[in-house]
């Protein structure tokens, strides 16, 4: 009964146009000159590429001699798990860095040929990670691509959608191309926030660096069998820190939690998503103003440097509190242990809005 009525809620607070939830994911404003500017950068990159590949073929003999593999990864989340896996055997380097969003990231020509040369490149999907999906096509043949959304033991979640607001059922996750009857688009791409997916992550990881560079095979196992007891010691931590907060409803700007809320039993009543480059209309933000109100709300959570004033106005004159969620740890420093950090800062800020007395 319980799980219907969220349901309900869920898709009557989802107030999202495809336009506004294009632009809001990146947090950077939608340009549309930018089209243009973005179709020679993707024949500057298929430019570099190729000429990238044929160096990296001539280099193919000397990488293996010299034996560190040259590994790739898109975003921050599951560059910290590659990197804990890799631990005493090489670095991995990362794509997307600094406060970049992995939803509007685009490459520039030295990133192309850094990744054509690499010998195995991990992302997470195409639906998270938009600007990969020309990329993995011009790769040359000597990348190994890794997709760990679609690795064995990863489980997937439906995206929520729906709602009388909503034009279409549609997410961030497209970038400027059409994939709506991929597969891919039907999920939510947020997945390493559940722990047991990064479990089946670090096991895909070690299995393919394994099969590439065969000399570590077993530290590649010893490092992902250390990660996994880890994140089983995390996940139990996690349930027993949050569960008083487990009843308590909350409203998020961007839907990007629905892993984690099932892994630890939260209750979201929905999503707020907003234009960062349009200011909403007061009606509009009387409209969420009711809402967060009538579904008497704890707290609203916001994102770094997604206009904390539109959350502000939403909650302004209600009790409900706001607090800021880095989901894909845009605030975190890249490394091993980011992944961590990532999950308690989610957990503990959760937990200190939640359960202070409304
Ligand atoms: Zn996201």
């Amino acid at each position: 009964m319980k799980e219907r009525l969220l349901e309900a809620e869920w898709n009557n607070i989802t107030f999202l146009s495809a336009n506004q939830s294009q632009t809001l994911r990146g947090k950077i404003p939608y340009d549309p000159s930018r089209e243009n500017e973005a179709g020679c950068m993707s024949r500057l990159l298929r430019f570099f590429i190729t000429l990238a590949s044929l160096a990296s073929a001539l280099a193919q003999p000397l990488a293996a001699q010299t034996g560190g593999l040259n590994v790739v990864v898109t975003s921050k989340p599951i560059h910290a798990l590659v990197a804990d896996v890799m631990k005493g055997a090489g670095t991995a380097k990362l794509l997307v860095d600094g406060t970049a969003s992995p939803h509007t990231f685009s490459m520039r020509p030295s990133d192309a040929q850094k990744l054509s040369q690499a010998n195995v490149f991990f992302r997470v999907s195409e639906a998270l990670e938009p600007f990969t999906a020309k990329v993995v096509r011009a790769l040359p043949r000597t990348v190994k691509v890794v997709t760990l959304a679609e690795a064995s033991g990863v489980t997937l979640l439906q995206r929520r959608t729906g709602g009388p607001f909503e034009a279409h059922k549609h997410s961030h996750s497209h970038g400027k191309h059409k994939h709506g009857s991929e597969p891919d688009d039907l999920y939510d791409a947020h997945v390493w926030l559940d722990p047991a997916n990064a479990r089946a992550m670090a096991r895909a990881i070690a299995a393919t660096l394994a099969e590439r560079a065969p000399a570590d095979a077993a530290r590649f196992a010893a490092n992902a069998d250390a990660l996994v007891a880890r994140l089983d010691d995390l996940s139990a931590a996690l349930k027993l820190e949050l569960a008083p907060v487990v009843e308590r409803p909350f409203v998020v700007l961007h839907d990007a939690y629905q892993y984690f809320e099932k892994s630890f039993g939260l209750s979201a009543i929905g999503s707020i998503l907003v234009d960062p480059d349009e200011q909403p209309s007061a009606k509009r933000i009387s409209d969420l103003r009711r809402k967060v109100g009538q579904l008497s709300a704890v707290c609203a959570f916001a994102e770094p440097g997604q206009q904390p004033k539109i959350v502000a106005s939403v909650t302004e004159g209600t009790p409900t509190r706001t607090a800021i969620l880095d989901p894909e740890g845009i605030m975190l420093e890249p490394g091993p242990d980011l992944y961590f950090k990532l999950m308690r800062g989610l957990a503990s800020t959760m937990k200190s809005c939640l359960a202070a007395p409304a």
